[in-house]
């Protein structure tokens, strides 16, 4: 029933992560769509939530955030950038990173305004664009060939995607769905275009801790030279902590970029539960515990996962980062099949009970995804386990 959709969301329907996990569970499939781990975070962060219910404030938290764990965030951004951050003008805690990004664009942008963002995307990438009413400039991350053996973009077509009208560019590092951590040299490019053209980053870098490749870690765009000053930098809770449906985010950027990103959300979610921020500071205090062996369990079933697709024929990219493998399935394709991503994960859920996402939902020209599927692995070995075993029937199907 579209007609009171207003035209501007209609194309995006019910997203795709509701659409899979609804059909997942319907066939009783192995959900390897929506990305989220299957397994909860540290039982101290459990206990904190529990005994902040009991020790602190269960009234509206302050606009802002609450004072314990901005404090936090503002130490720990400053141990990451090296960047001064004062917790009471440049920290700002949202409904997780889902929150943080309309709000920056509604804090900051007229409608009519260009935002630069690359495909694929995540998707509020690119509806938090469209419900600002400004217009997407769309640079594509290319697939590995001979000459690139990651994701990449060509440094061209990323400079004839700002125009005097450009006010944003939204850089997701680590990057979902490639799992591509850009480089210091890629992010120094894009330093360069919003520096001359006058242009505020938004970075969403809710994967930051999760990179697997020593030789790859995860840079900020903020700590480039002349970047703090006019970068917005979201991440969140859900995946440090393993804690995705805490929906704890939040904005890091200097005061009057901070003011902006307030401004919208005073007015869209105002304050995150309370108890919650308490918790989410102590998690903050001890993160390191946390991740030795989260990594270690995430790197262990990406491997699986990788091994297995390719022993069935799918083509997979490398992974440095993150929950998810793109893979091509277009060599189990029958001879003459067309590839149709939406059609090939229908027939995994129906036929194998395995779920995965089509990708063309990530990218502005559709059929660029066509070829590929999304499989996350931010699962339990055992999970992985039986999704293989299902997906060794595939030839079959
Ligand atoms: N970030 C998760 C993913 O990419 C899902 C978030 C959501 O369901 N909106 O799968």
């Amino acid at each position: 029933m579209p007609e009171f959709i207003t035209p501007r969301l209609r194309p995006f329907g019910t997203n795709i992560f509701t659409t899979m996990s609804r059909l997942a569970a319907q066939h009783d499939a192995v959900n390897l769509s929506q990305g989220f781990p299957d397994f909860d975070g540290p039982v101290f962060i459990k206990d904190a939530a529990r005994d902040a219910l009991y020790a602190h404030s269960n009234q509206y938290a302050p606009m802002p955030g609450v004072p314990a764990l901005r404090r936090a965030l503002a130490e720990r951004f400053t141990r990451d950038t090296g960047l001064p951050c004062d917790a009471d003008t440049m920290v700002t805690v949202t409904c997780g990173c889902t929150e943080a990004l309309p709000a920056t664009v509604l804090g900051l942008c007229e409608p009519g305004d260009e935002v630069i963002f690359f495909q694929p995307y995540f998707d509020i990438h690119k509806t938090s664009v469209i419900l600002a009413n400004c217009a997407p400039k769309v640079v594509t991350l290319r697939r590995p060939d001979a000459s690139h053996p990651e994701f990449w973009f060509d440094e061209a077509e990323l400079r004839g995607a700002f125009t005097p009208r450009t006010r944003a560019i939204v850089v997701n590092t680590p990057h979902n769905p490639t799992g591509k951590v850009f480089t210091r040299a890629e992010l120094q490019q894009i330093a360069d275009l919003c520096i001359r053209h006058n242009v505020t980053a938004i970075t969403d870098e809710v994967y930051e801790r999760l990179v697997y490749e020593p030789s790859r870690p995860h840079v900020s765009l903020a700590s480039l030279p002349g970047m703090a000053e006019r970068t917005v930098t979201l991440s969140s809770m859900g995946k440090t902590f393993s804690l995705t449906g805490w929906k704890i985010g939040w904005a890091i950027a200097p005061a009057p970029l901070t003011a902006a990103v307030r401004a919208a959300h005073q007015f869209m979610t105002f304050s995150i539960a309370t108890p919650l921020q308490y918790a989410a500071a102590a998690a903050i205090e001890r993160e390191q515990e946390a991740l030795g062996p989260l990594r270690e369990l995430l790197v262990n079933s990406r491997d699986l996962l990788n091994a297995a697709l390719t022993r069935l024929g799918f083509r997979t990219e490398p992974a440095p980062s993150g929950y998810f493998i793109l893979a091509d399935y277009t060599p189990l394709l029958k001879a003459g099949e067309p590839a149709d991503d939406t059609a090939f994960s229908r027939r995994l859920i129906e036929r194998c009970r395995v779920a995965a996402i089509p990708a063309s939902v990530f990218y502005h020209d559709a059929e660029l995804g066509r070829p590929l599927l999304r499989f996350a692995f931010c699962k339990k070995a055992d999970t992985i386990r039986e999704a293989i075993r299902r997906l060794e029937t595939i030839s079959g199907a």
